[in-house]
């Protein structure tokens, strides 16, 4: 059958292209019909975009709305909480710009049909939290989907985007994609005006704490592949804050929620010995990060910080204190059915386990880390800001543009911009939509030319794994293990062994330094270079193989981007041996990395962060 296997390319033609249709892809689906009634605007996707998506299972709260109808928050609050909890960096400019808009897209998904549930007492969503408002969220995703299906001129799903095109004609611009699917085998190549990539965070690129049969059972969705971060960075798009991976406190084994528990049950937490223990740390944590632990909340990393140490100290596990709480029937149904709304494993795991929270305080442990650049942490690309409102330096065109040429971003992909969470990252697509529409007319009919050749290239590349396979288990005597290539769960194991021993993971507690990031870094380059031996024995395997090299690509970016900042700035998430503390005078700054697909190489900078709002 030959490399291609007789299988068909397919060509289409788009005026913008969504690579991704979860959260942030259905809100740029959705918002390019508004502003575009004649364009073609095709969403491509890995899974299937009723179901895929970190929101594939379903919410139990939308965690970002302002209730500025009711006068609860202004967009201002929004900035200065997530200002606050990433230790002062962020981006304001486009953090404010979500939060003004945020509200609008949570009131169509009500118009849609998503039962948000409302105080009985004042009429209002009822809130989890000063940010959250909680929602029967199990059918989130569909409904979500089904604007975008309704917007979209096709929507192509089960097929996985590899890489971006350039243009043939003009440097740094943007031409389109292309991919395969996952289910036939053809090659999919989307020529495109504008495109937007809104393809999820990373999760599988630390060493998991469930390994072996169980290894699917992380936090962060295992279909998060880092292609949100790998395709823009292959085209030299410059990142941001890549070293901001996010570390989790969550229910032991089953990574339920713990939010509606602390905020909605009051629920709290102890050592193993029943003691309070988070006052302990206070003084050390003063030491590495000043003032910054005074703040009304503590930031997310400082609290993990805590539970850490004490678990380092000897006296885990950490409990969250439930057998109070759960006396009250009603705060027992709403237990539960957090979990049900989103995270049904964790009450399969508590059966299991033989745990009632009604009788037993459950274990919370801290996760592996992720990348992701919509939740606590802004890891992503770096973006331009709204004109109306972003610094001059922070601005060259359009609204989520990165610094490639038509090409845009939304959700996890963007950074700079923590806690977007589902509804902030539909907003953002729709904002980086408006801006592609613009894009996109303002340049009429100057289009982006794709090279034949390129094309083809890249056609023999991607496919090449099934090759090496064909080829290879011919010499293979015995079992599975072959001389000549490797198969894609080999790779991902060798990978998350890297991050987790040299790049600060769970095996280090989360402990990195600059030494063990040099070696962490020729280590990620061997395996680069074994990337060419990959072989798959099918499609599904081809696709682990694609999957693998884009986290392999944004492990590189993070181990550069957390050799670049020598400080210490959000313990809990990672620790710098080197430079344990925090370093306001060298390190108030945004670190910015651009990669070189042609040398290998990474050039870093840093960027000001400007504070916009008092
Ligand atoms: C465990 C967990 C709990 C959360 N809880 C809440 C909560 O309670 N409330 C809340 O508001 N938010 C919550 N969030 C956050 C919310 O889910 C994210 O902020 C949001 O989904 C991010 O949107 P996104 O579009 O960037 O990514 P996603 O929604 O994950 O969508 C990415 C899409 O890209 C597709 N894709 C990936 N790679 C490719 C490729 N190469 N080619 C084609 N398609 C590709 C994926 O299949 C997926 O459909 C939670 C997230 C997680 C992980």
């Amino acid at each position: 059958m030959g490399l291609f296997g007789g299988r068909k390319t397919v060509f289409v033609d788009a005026d913008i292209l969504v690579i991704g249709g979860g959260m942030a892809g259905c809100g740029a689906t959705y918002e390019s019909r508004y502003w575009g009634r004649d364009l073609k605007i095709v969403c491509v996707e890995k899974a299937n975009i009723e179901r895929s998506g970190a929101v594939a299972q379903g919410l139990y709260a939308i965690n970002c709305y302002m209730g500025m109808q009711w006068g609860e928050n202004q967009p201002e609050d929004h900035v200065r909480y997530a200002r606050n909890d990433l230790m002062g960096l962020v981006r304001e400019d486009l953090g404010y710009d979500i939060a003004r808009h945020v509200d609008s897209t949570v009131h169509k998904f009500e118009e849609w049909g998503l039962p948000i549930m409302r105080d009985p007492k004042t009429g209002r969503y009822q809130r989890e939290g000063k940010w959250q408002i909680m929602i029967h969220g199990e059918s989130y995703k569909p409904i979500v989907a089904e604007a975008a299906r309704k917007a979209a001129t096709e929507i192509y799903n089960r097929i996985m985007v590899t890489h971006l095109l350039m243009d043939a004609g003009k440097a740094n611009r943007v031409a389109g994609a292309v991919g395969f699917n996952v289910r036939t085998g053809d090659f999919h190549v989307f020529r495109a005006k504008a495109v937007i990539v809104s393809a999820g965070g990373a999760s599988h690129i630390f060493k998991p704490r469930a390994v072996g049969e169980g290894m699917g059972r992380t936090w962060y969705a295992p279909w998060s592949s880092a292609s949100a971060y790998a395709l823009p960075i292959q085209v030299g798009a410059k990142m941001t804050q890549m070293e901001n991976r996010i570390v989790l406190t969550r229910f032991k084994d089953g990574y339920g929620p713990v939010g509606a528990y602390f905020l909605h049950l009051k629920t709290y937490t102890q050592n193993g010995y029943g003691e309070e223990y988070e006052s302990k740390w206070y003084d050390d944590t003063k030491a590495l990060v000043g003032d910054y632990i005074d703040r009304h909340p503590v930031p997310t990393c400082l609290r993990n910080h805590a539970i850490i140490k004490e678990v380092a100290a000897g006296r885990g596990p950490i409990r969250m204190v439930t057998k109070e709480a759960f006396q009250d029937p009603h705060k027992e149904t709403v237990g539960w059915e957090n979990f049900l709304g989103m995270t049904i494993g964790q009450a399969v795991v508590w059966a299991s386990q033989n745990i009632d929270p009604k009788q037993i305080n459950p274990e919370l442990t801290t996760s592996e880390p992720y990348v992701m650049g919509s939740h606590a942490t802004c890891s992503g690309a770096w973006a331009s800001g709204p004109e109306d409102y972003a610094p001059a330096e922070y601005q060259w065109g359009y609204n989520r543009m990165m610094t490639v040429d038509g090409l845009f971003g939304a959700g996890d992909t963007i950074g700079g911009t923590a806690h977007k969470f589902s509804s902030g990252s539909f907003t953002e697509g729709r904002i980086a939509a408006k801006a592609a529409v613009k894009y996109v007319m303002e340049k009429g009919r100057d289009q982006p030319q794709v090279s034949e050749k390129e094309v083809r290239d890249l056609q023999k590349t991607i496919y090449q794994p099934l090759e090496n396979y064909r080829v290879g288990r011919n010499e293979i005597t015995a079992g599975t293990v072959s001389p000549t290539y490797l198969l894609p769960i080999h790779g991902l194991q060798r990978l998350e062994k890297i991050m987790d021993e040299y790049v600060g993971g769970i095996g280090t507690n989360y402990m990195t330094n600059g030494v063990l990031l040099t070696r962490g870094l020729e280590l990620l380059t061997m395996l680069k270079e074994d990337m060419a031996h990959m072989g798959a024995e099918d499609l599904h395997q081809l696709q682990r193989v694609w999957e693998l090299h884009h986290r392999l690509l944004a492990s590189e970016s993070v181990t550069q981007h957390t050799l670049f900042r020598e400080e210490t700035r959000w313990p809990g998430y990672y620790y710098r041996g080197d430079h344990m503390k925090l370093d306001d005078t060298n390190w108030h700054c945004f670190t910015l990395s651009r990669y070189d697909r042609n040398t290998g190489e990474w050039a870093m900078e840093k960027a000001p962060v400007y504070h916009i709002i008092d």
